[in-house]
């Protein structure tokens, strides 16, 4: 194959590869980015929002309810009256307190007294007696100081085998506004830390609650985002950290930040107002584009065999057609022969072997007697046909290995391989007597035909040329000594 066929061949093929590559590639990685920033749109303004919302009103259920009931029990005069009266009958408080358990179906109801100390609770009387020595009791001296009406705290609750539980701590105050006590309810915050985990199992949304200081108050039962849990400040967490210079104070919003493993993370901030908290939903990018990211690896996948398979046909299809034209290039249309550029091809080779072995190689050259004058009589078309058959001839009478072909004209050559001179006279002469005999045939006439032909042997020193040239020497002097005959060379030994 030509070196420049092939180049353009291969640029051909890099050309396709590069268009379909790039194509495919360009449309794999647009439908990528586009379901990428659809994902992200709705994570970012439907599913973080909604899983707040739910959570949110949830916790309003559960928390801002049991502030009511404290306020109301905070302000309840028979309470009040009953404290300031000096606590003398216990049976009645306790009455009270459990009526309000009961009532509201809290998990504990209690009131400390700041007159005595006692802490009262509603199943079990006095519980008893708060020490500011005692570290679990700082909660109540903190609200003797405070001034809002209320907290929220989330504590283990001693009356109940320790459970998380949030306390609403309602300050008590008599008619005068002097403060008298801490009144309240307490309940657990399962069903919210249910709710929470369930979020977090289902939707791998990390959720959690934090003060305005930036301390987690409520997490899921295995902890919030980056392992964060109750009590701990979001300062130390450390995957928190480029958060954090964004909102370094909770803020309600949208954010978008790197944790320290270099994970994309979305965060939806919303303030509690009744509660004081902001409610925190997470969730890693990862894990919800690993099913966009298959597809994208599945598609160009695809894209690659797809690509692959339609190349390769195509350099096959390639590759075929420039055969078929470098057989048109070196084959004879009429006859089917190898033509002068294909008989150079091949005798090169032919004669590169015989020399190199050595081995004898005889050059016939042959020619159609008086062939202008049988175009003349039959017409140019039975002259065709005379040529088409002769080749036939020429193939069935010669070996398969032996080089055959048309030289021009109705000039044929023939290179038989391997034979001496003697023998290849026989097959010349086998061949012109077999011409002489055959009837060719043209739409039903019988046309006859004779053939001259040159006979030269390969000489060490000889070229394709010289020897042509000798074969040519000896059908000039077959043709001139008569026609249908076999010459053979003269060579120069035979001249002296
Ligand atoms: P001779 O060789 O015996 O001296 O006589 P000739 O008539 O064969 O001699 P010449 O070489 O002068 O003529 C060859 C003729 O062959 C002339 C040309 O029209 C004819 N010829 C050459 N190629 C073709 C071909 O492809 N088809 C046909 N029909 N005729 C062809
Ligand atoms: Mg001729
Ligand atoms: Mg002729």
């Amino acid at each position: 194959m030509p070196r420049s066929a092939l180049f353009s061949q291969r640029s051909l093929i890099l050309t396709l590869l590069l268009l379909l590559g790039s194509g495919f590639l360009a449309t794999s990685l647009l439908s990528y980015f586009a379901s990428r920033s659809s994902i992200r749109d709705s994570i970012v303004n439907t599913e973080l929002p909604l899983t707040s919302d739910t959570v949110y009103s949830e916790i309003q259920k559960d928390l801002v309810r049991p502030i009511l009931i404290s306020s109301m029990m905070a302000h309840d005069t028979f309470l009040r009256d009953w404290a300031m009266a000096g606590e003398t009958d216990r049976t009645q408080i306790s009455r009270y307190l459990n009526e309000i358990m009961a009532q509201y179906r809290a998990y504990t109801a209690y009131f400390v007294s700041n007159a005595t100390s006692n802490y009262y609770q509603a199943q079990k009387g006095v519980l008893k007696k708060i020490d500011p020595l005692e570290p679990r009791d700082t909660w109540y001296y903190r609200v003797k100081e405070m001034t809002a009406p209320y907290e929220i705290n989330v504590d283990l609750d001693m009356a109940n085998q320790d459970k998380l539980t949030v306390f609403i701590n309602y300050r008590v105050l008599d008619y005068q506004q002097n403060f008298i006590g801490v009144t309240g309810i307490g309940l657990t915050v399962e069903a919210v830390v249910r709710l929470i985990d369930d979020y977090q199992q289902r939707y791998q949304r990390q959720v959690y609650f934090v003060d305005p200081q930036g301390n987690v108050v409520l997490t899921g039962s295995k902890g919030g985002a980056h392992g964060a849990r109750t009590g701990q400040s979001l300062r130390d967490l450390h995957g928190l950290r480029e958060l954090l210079k964004q909102m370094p104070n909770p803020a309600s919003g949208s954010y978008e930040y790197l944790s320290a493993d270099g994970d994309s993370h979305f965060l939806n901030v919303r303030l509690v107002p009744e509660l004081n908290w902001y409610l925190f939903v997470d969730k890693r990018e990862d894990g919800a584009l690993d099913n966009i990211r298959e597809s994208l690896y599945l598609n160009l996948a695809i894209c690659t065999i797809i690509g692959l398979v339609v190349l390769s046909l195509l350099n096959a299809m390639v590759k075929r057609h420039q055969d078929n034209i470098e057989t048109l290039a070196t084959r004879d249309s009429l006859t089917g022969l190898p033509n002068r550029r294909g008989f150079d091809l091949l005798a090169a080779q032919a004669l590169h072997e015989a020399q190199r072995e050595p081995k004898p190689l005889v050059a016939l050259l042959i020619d159609l007697d008086h062939f202008k004058q049988l175009n003349d009589t039959y017409g140019h078309l039975a002259g065709d046909e005379v040529l088409r058959q002769f080749a036939r001839v020429l193939e069935n009478c010669l070996r398969q290995a032996d080089i055959i072909c048309r030289w021009g004209g109705e000039e044929f050559i023939v290179l038989l391989k391997d034979t001496d001179g003697g023998h290849a006279l026989e097959v010349a002469e086998k061949l012109r007597l077999l011409t002489e005999q055959q009837d060719f045939n043209f739409n039903g006439t019988v046309i006859k035909l004779t053939t001259s032909i040159g006979l030269s042997t390969l000489q060490p020193e000889d070229t394709l040329h010289s020897l042509i040239a000798r074969a040519d020497h000896a059908l000039y002097r077959a043709k001139q000594s008569g026609r249908n005959r076999v010459c053979v060379e003269m060579l120069r030994s035979e001249y002296e």
